[in-house]
């Protein structure tokens, strides 16, 4: 897994604010990303990691999108090698989550679970987190059976039969790699139509333990210590059903993680952090990349990409700070 070995003990125990020119807010493509491009320009980041140390793409089993790796990367294995490039040249990993951020006055200060830091420039990739069902049972039977991580926790299902739910390219995608374990995998719908991309549409409805229902939506997650059955229900017809399964894989996208920046920057009406075309957010000094500032691509290239511009534009907004 990851080195942890760099990290640094959170430095504001003594109770004072820790200044740190670029402080980036997350580890995933984009944060490790701007982290390599400040490191190199010499302005020493600090990546808090938050939850979840290299984002969501740490929990994809394999990337096989990901240019320069023409048979595919695991996920964590890639994250690692972004986390080791940033710190070979620098960046310095604390592994702690922000909780607050004051960008109304400079330096900008952030809280976290262990102390504070003030920053000349923030770089916000906090990424996304998984969207829930909100059925009746998904919460209680989170982590009995019910999970948001094929990666995870599929090989909890072995010789089991679970349901996927979702049409995008993740619940295809997870869909596949559960068959490793699952003895019977079966993909919930509520259309007829897949958003995945068609190759990975053509080897799910090709996968012999691969089964579908379509046009159909899971009302309920049923069972009392574990998941035991789903309600469901056909959109088209009304007809309601119960359908006995091991567990739930829920793929039903992702919401961007920006509760900390209500009221501080500026956001879509899904919660997207509002950037121009050079990472900017609406206060001078605070940049944003990756998932959490795009609601469009979410792709490790493109969330890496923008984490590279970010931090190329918070060193030439920094040079003038500095000029002037
Ligand atoms: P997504 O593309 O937004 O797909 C979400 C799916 O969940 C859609 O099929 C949607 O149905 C369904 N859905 C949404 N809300 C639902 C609800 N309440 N009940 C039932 N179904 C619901 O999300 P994603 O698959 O997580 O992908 C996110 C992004 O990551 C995409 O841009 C994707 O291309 C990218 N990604 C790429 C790869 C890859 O390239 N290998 C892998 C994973 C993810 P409708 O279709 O009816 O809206």
């Amino acid at each position: 897994m990851f080195n942890l070995g760099s990290i640094s003990t959170p430095s504001s125990n003594t109770g004072e604010a820790k200044h740190v020119k670029v402080l980036v807010l997350g580890s995933g493509p984009a944060g490790y990303s701007a982290a390599l491009y400040a490191a190199r320009a010499e302005l020493q980041p600090v990546v808090l990691t938050g939850m979840q140390l290299g984002g969501q793409a740490a929990l994809t089993y394999s990337i096989e999108n990901y240019p320069g790796f023409p048979e595919g990367v695991g996920g964590a294995q890639l994250g690692e090698l972004f986390q080791k490039q940033a710190e070979h040249f620098g960046a310095v990993t604390e592994f702690d989550l922000a909780n607050a951020v004051d960008f109304s006055q400079r330096p900008f200060k952030v809280t976290t679970d262990n102390g504070e830091y003030t920053a000349d420039v923030v770089i916000v990739s906090t990424g996304a987190s998984s969207v829930e069902l909100k059925v009746p049972g998904e919460k209680e039977l989170t982590g009995r059976g019910v999970s948001y991580c094929a990666t995870c926790d599929g090989w909890f299902f072995k010789d089991k039969q679970v349901v996927v739910v979702g049409g995008g390219d993740s619940a295809l995608e997870e869909g596949l790699f559960l068959t490793r374990y699952a003895s019977e995998v079966t993909i919930i719908h509520r259309r007829e139509e897949f958003r995945a991309g068609a190759i990975l549409q053509k080897r799910a409805k090709e996968h012999e333990k691969i089964k579908f229902i379509l046009n159909t939506v899971v009302t309920e997650v049923v069972g009392r210590e574990k998941v035991e059955a789903l309600k469901l229900k056909n959109v088209k017809t009304g007809e309601e059903s119960s359908f006995p399964t091991d567990g739930i894989f829920i793929f039903i996208g992702h919401t961007p993680n920006t509760q900390i920046f209500q009221g501080q920057l500026a956001m879509s009406e899904l919660g997207f952090i509002k950037v121009n075309e050079k990472m900017e957010t609406s206060v001078h000094g605070v940049f944003a990349a990756g998932e959490v500032a795009d609601p469009h691509f979410r792709q490790v290239v493109t969330s890496a990409g923008m984490g590279a511009a970010a931090a190329i534009q918070a060193t030439r907004y920094l040079e003038e700070l500095e000029a002037n």
